[in-house]
C-alpha cells in the first residue's frame, strides 16, 4: 500500500527547527508512524524566516485580540506573517489526508495554548498557524502528538485518515454516482460504529448526475465531522452482532455461542475489539459474503498498526 501523504510539524520527525536549536521528535511518529504516512515536514516559525535558535514567541491578549507575538520584545508581531505562510503553502498542503500538530505551541497547537492576558495564563489558545491550516482545511483529520497517546483518540485519527485517503482516490479516479454509492456501502459499518448512518445514506441515496458535485461535498463534510465522534464499545458491538447476522445460516450452534460470548466479553471490557474482529474474519474465510467482505471495518487500515487491540 502507498504512504499516506499527512502533514506535520517538522520539530516532532527530529528536525532542529525549535527556538532553542532542539527537536521534539515523538518516537511513535517517527518509527511506526512513518512506516504508513508520508510525512510533509512544515516549520511556520522557520517558514517565516526567524531561524533556529531565536527569540521566543506566545500567544497574549493584545488590545482584546489573541496575537502571537515575541516574550521578550512584544512590539514583534508574527501573527499575520503565520497565517500568510500557512496561505502560501496552499499547493504542497494540497492532497493531504491529515496533519499532526506540536502541542503546546503558540504556531502550531491545536488546542489548549497557554494565553498570556496581563497577570493571567488561560489555556484556551489555539496556535496562529494550525488554526489557519483547520480553516483552510475543514475536512481534514488533525490531531497533536501528545493527544496520540490515547488509544481511543490515536486509532480515531488514523480511521479518519485512511478514510479521507480513500476519499482522495476516489476523486482522483473519478466521481460518479456509482463510485459514491460504493464508497458509502464500504465504510457504511464505520459511520455505523461512530453514529446514526441513516443520514448519510440518504445523502449518498440522493446523488444523480445533475447535484453530483454537491451532494459529495456536502457527503464527506458530514462524513469527517460524524467520524470525529469516537466510537463507543457499546456501538461497536452493535456493529459486530450486525456483521455476525451474516452468518445467521452458515454457523453451528457452538460456532454462534462462542461468538456471543467473545462478543458480549468485548463488550465488558474483558476483550479488545481485535478478538471479535479476528473470529469473525475466520468464519468469512470460510464462507465469504461480498458485502462484508467489501466493508472497511475490520481491516480500517494496515493490521501491523494493531490499533483494534488496544479498543
Ligand atoms: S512547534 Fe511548529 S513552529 Fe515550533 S518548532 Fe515545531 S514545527 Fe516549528
Amino acid at each position: 500500500m502507498k504512504k499516506v501523504p499527512v502533514g506535520i510539524s517538522s520539530c516532532l520527525i527530529g528536525e532542529k527547527v525549535r527556538y532553542d536549536g532542539g527537536h521534539r521528535r515523538d518516537a511513535y511518529i517517527a518509527d511506526t508512524l512513518a512506516n504508513y504516512f508520508d510525512f510533509r515536514p512544515f516549520c511556520p516559525e522557520i517558514g517565516i524566516g526567524l531561524g533556529a535558535p531565536r527569540p521566543t514567541l506566545q500567544l497574549a491578549k493584545v488590545k482584546g485580540r489573541i496575537r502571537c507575538i515575541q516574550v521578550k520584545n512584544r512590539d514583534v508581531d508574527v501573527t499575520d506573517a503565520l497565517c500568510d505562510y500557512a496561505t502560501e503553502l496552499t499547493p504542497l498542503q494540497n492532497g493531504l489526508c491529515g496533519y499532526i500538530f506540536k502541542s503546546n505551541s503558540p504556531s502550531c497547537g491545536m488546542e489548549r495554548v497557554k494565553v498570556y492576558d496581563n497577570n493571567q495564563v488561560r489555556r484556551e489558545g489555539v496556535g496562529v498557524y494550525a488554526q489557519e491550516i483547520m480553516r483552510l482545511y475543514p475536512l481534514l483529520p488533525i490531531e497533536e502528538e501528545g493527544r496520540l497517546g490515547d488509544s481511543g483518540l490515536r486509532e480515531n485519527f488514523i480511521q479518519r485518515v485512511y478514510v479521507f485517503y480513500r476519499w482522495q482516490q476516489m476523486l482522483e479516479t473519478g466521481l460518479s454516482v456509482d463510485a459514491l454509492t460504493h464508497f458509502h456501502a464500504r465504510h457504511k459499518l464505520i459511520i455505523m460504529s461512530h453514529a446514526d448512518y441513516h443520514p448519510l445514506g440518504r445523502l449518498a441515496a440522493s446523488a444523480c448526475a445533475e447535484n453530483l458535485s454537491a451532494v459529495a461535498a456536502q457527503y464527506i463534510l458530514l462524513l469527517m465531522t460524524r467520524l470525529k465522534k469516537i466510537a463507543t464499545r457499546p456501538q461497536h458491538v452493535n456493529v459486530l452482532q450486525h456483521i455476525q447476522g451474516y452468518l445467521k445460516k452458515q454457523l453451528t450452534m457452538d460456532e454462534t455461542a462462542e461468538l456471543c460470548e467473545v462478543i458480549e466479553a468485548y463488550r465488558r471490557a474483558e476483550l479488545p475489539l481485535v478478538v471479535p474482529i479476528t473470529l469473525l474474519k475466520h468464519h468469512f474465510r470460510k464462507t465469504p459474503d461480498p458485502y462484508i467482505e467489501q466493508s472497511y471495518y475490520m481491516s480500517p487500515y494496515p493490521q501491523e498498526l494493531n490499533l483494534l487491540s488496544l479498543l
